[in-house]
């Protein structure tokens, strides 16, 4: 550079980088997309990416936040219910063995 002028790179080397593998291994660092995790060269281009609540990657769905509630929802009413039917028959306990 020309002159005494000072570059101040600071702010520009603050930004979000982007994390994608590069085929050389190491990570891509150029600046991520604004809102994106990506560059705009690995998935963080205007419009690039499937649409939000895209179902066509979907295997099974248990690890889906819908399913993982469901089963949350599942296991709660169970232990409510197996409460109940102790405070209504305490013999009846689940630490009692029935030899
Ligand atoms: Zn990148």
């Amino acid at each position: 550079m020309s002159g005494d002028h000072v570059r101040n790179t600071g702010a520009m080397w603050a930004s979000p980088r982007c994390g994608a593998g590069t085929r050389s291994g190491t990570a891509c660092r150029a600046p991520a997309v604004h809102g994106k995790a990506r560059c705009r060269m690995h998935g963080g281009a205007w419009r690039s990416g499937a649409p939000r609540g895209n179902q066509n990657a979907r295997t099974h769905g248990a690890f889906a936040q819908d399913g993982i509630a469901e089963r949350r929802a599942i296991r709660a009413l169970l232990d409510e219910t197996s409460k109940l039917l102790i405070e209504l028959k305490p013999d009846c306990g689940p630490e009692e063995s029935v030899g």
